[in-house]
């Protein structure tokens, strides 16, 4: 999709591989400036020569402390993409502690975290904005061995509610994309078995899981003027997973 974000600075968070990584190219090619934070350095690195001027942020999302000092400061935003997250898949009763903290941690308070202070530099300038968090499917139905990760994209659904409600007035809208699978490093890990994944593949009405770019696409409509009148919601990119 091309549109123009000339003029605008984005901020994208785990910006290093799948999803995150090309939504960062798709808005440094509109024209956007780009804040990309991610928590693998060597992935800054290549992603900076792919797209030159690039303001590249190494931090762990899931460590408050370490997140207000990497982008306390990080200074005037405009549209902010949350996508970074973890998964690990556990059954509900082999589900540790660790696993539930982490995922929480980095999952839905780093999007907390990241939000308030570029909603807060939004109100502050009198500028509006367009947050967009990447939610999941798993976010409405079940799925094996996620039950901690689809928590964490449930609770976002409500984030992304409440957050639109209280920052509406200010003229922010937050909204969400949920997609079904993607075969990015995430994705795969998700659906190794080959015969999970054939037979998962054929209940989608589609007969296919989504790409990156459909996911991104959604992200940029959603960051763009196209979706002027649109906050709270969540798209779903699921190839019919969900009328299925
Ligand atoms: P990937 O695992 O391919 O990429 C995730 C990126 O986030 C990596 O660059 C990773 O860095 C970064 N990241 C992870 N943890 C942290 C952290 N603590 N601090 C900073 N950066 C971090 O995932 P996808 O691109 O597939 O997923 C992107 C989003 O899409 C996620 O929110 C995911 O839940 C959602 N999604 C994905 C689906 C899929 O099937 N792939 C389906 C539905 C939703 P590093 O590698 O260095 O840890």
């Amino acid at each position: 999709m091309k549109l123009n974000f000339s003029g605008l600075r984005a901020l994208v968070t785990g910006a290093g591989k799948g999803i995150g990584r090309d939504t960062v190219k798709a808005l440094h090619a509109s024209g956007a400036r780009v804040v990309a934070v991610t928590r693998t350095n060597a992935d800054l690195v290549s992603l900076s020569k792919e797209c030159p001027g690039i303001e590249p942020v190494c931090v762990d999302l899931g460590n408050w402390e370490a997140t207000e000092q990497a982008l306390g400061t990080v200074g005037p935003v405009d549209l902010l993409v949350n996508n970074a997250a973890v998964v690990v898949m556990q059954p509900f009763l082999e589900v540790t502690k660790e696993a539930f903290d982490r995922s929480f941690n980095v999952n839905l308070r780093s999007v907390l975290q990241v939000s308030q202070i570029v909603a807060r530099g939004m109100i502050a300038r009198g500028a509006p904005g367009s947050i967009v968090n990447i939610s999941s499917m798993v976010a409405y139905v079940t799925f094996p061995n996620l039950i901690t990760y689809s928590s964490t994209k449930s609770a976002m659904t409500m984030l992304t509610k409440t957050m639109a409600g209280e920052l509406g007035p200010h003229k922010i809208r937050v909204n969400s994309v949920n997609p079904t699978v993607v075969l990015t490093d995430m994705g795969k890990k998700g659906t190794s078995d080959p015969e999970f994944r054939r037979k998962l593949m054929e209940r989608h009405p589609l007969r296919k899981f989504a790409e990156v770019e459909d996911v991104v696409n959604t992200i940029l409509f959603l960051l763009s003027e196209h979706s002027a009148s649109t906050t709270g919601s969540g798209i779903l990119v699921d190839c019919g997973y969900l009328a299925s």
